[in-house]
């Protein structure tokens, strides 16, 4: 016996696009949100005139499904409209072509930043988000190009040079094929060298313009970078705050500085301009630690918990010489006492550039000492100290606590998840846009995504205790529309939770 099987079988009611993918599918949380968020101002870029345009929120909405399957070709993308239930229950049916997605993609990149801190505010306003704990970090991906093309001027004219030399050869090869006639075409090698000279031409322009020293001639913008496995890769880096309450990206950007350095300002003023707060705490790794940046943070009320370059190795404590907090600076009387304790005076200002000037304090006594195998392989060992060094000592001391060692645990718990998700869950390891702009509107998808399948699953998690997660501070949002995903979300929550009469959870009556 077989259970019926008849294709050619007639529906009894008309199916309902509602009927195309399960009652708790993320693709019904990402639909409502997308059709909450107010995109007034993407509307207004399209033309009255002419043919009618695929709607802004279909191509959101499928774009960001998309991505969170780990589909971002446009081409699949479009693909999926026909095969898949959950493009087409987001697509209603329709189906935009590759290139309508590809474009849309590639222009909006104001928009996308606008669907992003939306997408945030829901979380705030659902209660996600915590008392200003941000997690800082920033991670390289790949840019759409090859190591082998990034060059520097040298090579940059020499390839100029090859180029021409070989349209020559070939033009010559064409006069003699053809003579005083004209082929209907360019051959086809000439197109791609005279496009190539073009795009070499582009990048040693920029590179002299940027004084670079080396640029990649397929994706400009994006820069050599150090990864975490050592390799080295034409990439960009990808920053984000995390606040410590649901792992919600509160501030995301994309840079081409290859260290996180300076990134501390401009990702607090990201936050300011899309949430209207700063940091209460603000964790961050080394990479991130200047006297600049505590120094800052400090000034705008952050308490900060950074570690510098050398504090693990402080930890570790372990080092062929003393190390350097193993000497005491005395700032009454401007000097060190070293571990023979004897006292290492101040001895001259060594200039820098850029930075305040260092003080200098040597140990006159180092030939004589019997530590001195243990402490320096120089004639005298010389400390060195930056008029800012108590910001370091004060953080190193503040690290130490218990509290410091807490928060910094959690710092690896709230941040690096994120990044780990984005990588290897959705395989977001490589770029498929070019130049920055692109690359960033990828990079905000990546995080928008994060974020609506935090709010997935915050939803569920709710659902169980049955509490009412959306009506505090509802009145105050801004997003006109955010009544629906109160009330469409609390559908999914009662179904979510087995309460298939929906009474009870967020019902008003
Ligand atoms: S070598 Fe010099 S600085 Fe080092 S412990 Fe001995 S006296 Fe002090």
């Amino acid at each position: 016996m077989f259970k019926k099987y008849d294709q050619k079988q007639q529906f009894l009611l008309p199916i309902s696009l509602e009927d195309f993918i399960a009652e708790d599918h993320i693709g019904r949380i990402l639909n409502d949100i997308i059709d909450a968020i107010d995109i007034t101002t993407l509307e207004a870029k399209y033309s009255k005139d002419g043919c009618p345009a695929y709607h802004p929120r279909l191509l959101i909405k499928i774009l960001l499904y998309g991505y969170m399957i780990n589909i971002r070709s446009s081409r699949e993308i479009n693909k999926m409209t026909h095969t898949d239930t959950a493009f087409m229950y987001l697509a209603a049916m329709q189906h935009p072509d590759f290139r309508t997605i590809c474009r849309f993609r590639s222009t909006h990149l104001d928009s996308i930043k606008d669907v992003f801190s939306q997408v945030v505010t829901v979380c705030k306003e659902m209660g996600m988000l915590g008392v200003g704990k941000i997690s800082l970090d920033g991670t390289k991906i790949k840019a759409n190009a090859s190591v082998k093309q990034s060059k520097n001027a040298d090579a940059l004219e020499k390839e100029i040079d090859k180029i021409l030399k070989e349209s020559i050869e070939i033009d010559k090869a064409e006069d003699e094929m053809y003579g005083d006639s004209t082929p209907y075409q360019m051959p086809k090698e000439l197109v791609d060298k005279t496009k190539r000279l073009e795009k070499i031409r582009a990048a040693k322009k920029k590179l002299e313009e940027e004084k670079l020293e080396k640029i990649n001639i397929t994706d400009n913008d994006a820069k050599i970078m150090k990864h975490k496995d050592g390799s080295m890769k034409p990439s960009y880096n990808g920053q984000i705050a995390v606040d410590d309450k649901e792992q919600v990206i509160v501030a995301a950007d994309l840079v081409t500085d290859t260290n996180d350095v300076n990134q501390v300002d401009p990702m607090i003023q990201l936050l300011w301009a899309t949430m209207g707060y700063r940091p209460t705490i603000l964790l961050a790794d080394a990479g991130y630690f200047s006297y600049d940046n505590i120094d800052l943070l400090s000034q705008i009320g952050t308490e900060s918990y950074i570690p510098d370059n050398f504090f693990k190795v402080e930890e570790r404590g372990k080092s062929k010489y003393f190390l350097k907090s193993m000497f005491r600076f005395d700032k009454v009387n401007d000097c060190y006492y070293c571990p023979a304790g004897i006292t290492m005076p101040f001895k001259w200002i060594q200039k820098r550039d850029e930075e305040p000037d260092l003080k200098q304090y040597i140990g006159n006594h180092c030939s004589i000492c019997i530590l001195k195998n243990a402490c320096t392989k120089a004639k005298k060992r010389i400390i060195s100290r930056d008029p800012r060094e108590h910001l370091m000592e004060d953080m190193r001391k503040k690290l130490r606590t218990e509290k410091g060692k807490e928060l910094y645990q959690e710092r690896m718990s709230t941040v690096e998840p994120v990044f780990g998700q984005m990588k290897q869950n959705r395989g977001f390891t490589e770029f498929l846009l070019r130049g920055k702009d692109k690359a960033k509107v990828e990079f905000l998808i990546m995080c928008i995504v994060h974020n609506i399948e935090k709010i997935a699953g915050f939803l569920k998690r709710k659902a169980k205790d049955g509490k009412e997660v959306f009506r505090k501070g509802i009145s105050e949002c801004h997003i006109e529309n955010i009544g629906e995903i109160v009330v469409n979300s609390a559908d999914k929550i009662s179904f979510l939770s087995g309460n298939e009469d929906g009474i009870g959870l967020f019902n008003s009556n």
